[in-house]
């Protein structure tokens, strides 16, 4: 025996939370929808959790952040799903899913049958036992993927004020973590085996502004190793790390940030798999009609790339959500997902953002002692990626409009000279429609809809007074 509903969501983090709002607007009727979720919580803004979740001084907590404040969208507590009548299984993983038969069977027994299932069973984090060290389940080892790590971290992280932390691995958790410890007053050392940080994203020398910046707050790098092992004291905790160049490194506290691995598991073998995760179409379907995969879990076309990608960034998983529910309840409506692929991060005070790819060849601008400085990317003949420290809402806005409509550049020595300005000129040029959505929103308390000219109006002069302020508010308040 079990239930049944018309629409079940596979997974209760972002792209879950979005689905929903989304399946709601679209006239989903009470009854018909539930999200089963192995978390014990609804879903929410997972990025708070490296950033105002762990700040010493008014940390994030919930329900503030649940989704969708990250797109300054509707907050969905408990209370909302309840109104609307979307059953939410919390707590419950699934273990099983049958997609021929259209049936989920639940760790705690329970057959749940769908007309169409949503998969977003986002990634795990990646263990150090994967990589042949031992030692993870030590109490004072902290990964960071969800609500339960995040609580752990604090509590590790207030029994050791003062004390070493080593931060193992040099990508985005592993500096929002880092930046976090710090600001916690914690001794760290960030440990990774590239030359630099953020090394799939940063070019040398945006990550050395960084890396400056971090060692001005007191943090350490040790590059170009690899942690071995660890030492342990009585108790089982572990009290310092080895590192591969034979140093060894005193640790009250260790986060492990060293990348993730796609939930795609309960589908293989029933489903294409590509790059790591499940393959859908424009219209976030897989090879099955009655699924469809939306976050970090699918791999899609981007088309401004023409090739399948998987991303792991949370704007994508909104909007990936929002396409899929489109898809499935206004199927003839609906088109192909047509993406610009985002991503941000914010640590201590500084505040990045990056669009498209980064491929070609790198080109800087911008002054690096004012602070806000960035790169475009140029492949072959045209803009393809952009990244930006520091800027204005406005000069977001035009580096994602300028890299979605991948302009012609010729001469790239020109083009760094022009900076800023080349994105700026290029955006304010009115356009027939805009290729893709660059609207894009960072925070929960930020505002960030794109306002072109063309749009100006007494209300959205108002509406640009408000947002400005929120961003404002939000990039020192809440920092997630
Ligand atoms: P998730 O949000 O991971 O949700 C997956 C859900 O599925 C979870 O609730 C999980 O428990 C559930 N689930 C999985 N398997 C099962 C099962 N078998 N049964 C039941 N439930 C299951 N991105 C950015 O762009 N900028 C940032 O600054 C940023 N910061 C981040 C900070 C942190 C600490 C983390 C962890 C991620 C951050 N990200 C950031 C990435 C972003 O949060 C993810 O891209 C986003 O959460 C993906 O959404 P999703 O819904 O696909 O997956």
């Amino acid at each position: 025996m079990g239930r049944a509903f018309v629409y079940v969501i596979l997974g209760g983090g972002v792209a879950a939370g979005y689905a929903a709002l989304e399946f709601t607007r679209k006239g989903v009727s009470p009854g018909e929808l539930c999200i089963i979720s192995e978390e014990p919580v609804a879903p929410y803004e997972r990025p708070a959790l490296s950033k105002g979740f762990l700040l010493p001084e008014s940390p994030a907590r919930l329900p503030s952040f649940h989704t969708c404040v990250g797109a300054n969208e509707e907050r969905l507590t408990p209370k909302w799903y309840k109104e609307h009548g979307i059953e939410l299984v919390l707590g419950t993983r699934v273990k099983s899913v049958d997609v021929r038969r259209k049936k989920l069977l639940t760790a705690t027994g329970e057959t749940i049958s769908y007309k169409i299932l949503l998969i977003a069973t986002g990634a795990r984090a990646l263990k150090l036992e994967e990589f042949g060290v031992d030692g993870s389940e030590a109490e004072n080892v902290c990964y960071l993927r969800d609500l339960a790590d995040a609580n752990g971290l604090v509590n590790v992280m207030q029994s050791c004020s003062s004390g070493n932390a080593v931060v193992i691995g040099g990508g985005y958790i592993g500096m929002e973590c880092a930046a976090s410890l710090a600001i916690n007053k914690i001794n760290v050392t960030l440990v990774f085996p590239e030359v630099h940080c953020m090394a799939r994203l940063f070019t040398p020398k945006i990550a050395n502004y960084y890396e400056e910046y971090y060692q001005a707050k007191g943090v350490k790098f040790v590059k170009g190793t690899v942690l071995t092992s660890f030492e342990f004291d009585s108790s089982g905790k572990v009290m310092a790390v080895n590192l591969r160049d034979g140093s060894q490194l005193p640790a009250d506290l260790v986060v492990v940030g060293i990348g993730i691995r796609p939930n795609t598991s309960l589908f293989e073998g029933q489903l294409t798999l590509e790059k790591g995760g499940i393959k859908v179409n424009g219209k976030m379907q897989t090879s099955n009609d009655s699924v469809y995969a939306v976050g970090d879990v699918a791999a899609f076309p981007v088309k401004l790339f023409g090739e399948t990608r998987r991303l792991e960034h949370v704007d994508s998983a909104r909007k990936s959500a929002k396409h899929a529910v489109a898809a499935i309840m206004e199927p003839k409506k609906s088109g192909e997902f047509d993406y610009l692929p985002f991503f941000y991060s914010r640590v201590f005070g500084l505040s990045w953002q990056f669009y498209g790819d980064n491929v070609g060849e790198a080109v800087h601008f911008g002054d690096y002692l004012s602070g806000t400085f960035g790169a475009y990317w140029i492949s072959k003949g045209h803009l393809v990626g952009s990244f930006l420290e520091g800027g204005t809402k406005e000069e977001y806005e035009a580096i994602a409009k300028a890299t979605s409509l991948k302009p012609p550049v010729e001469d790239l020595a020109e083009l760094g000279q022009q900076g800023l300005n080349f994105a700026l000129t290029i955006s304010k040029k009115p356009q027939p429609a805009l290729p893709i959505d660059v609207s894009h929103s960072t925070s929960g308390l930020v505002l960030e809809k794109p306002m072109y000219a063309w749009y100006a109006a007494a209300g959205v002069v108002l509406a640009a007074s408000i947002a400005g302020f929120a961003y404002w508010y939000g990039r020192r308040r809440r920092r997630w």
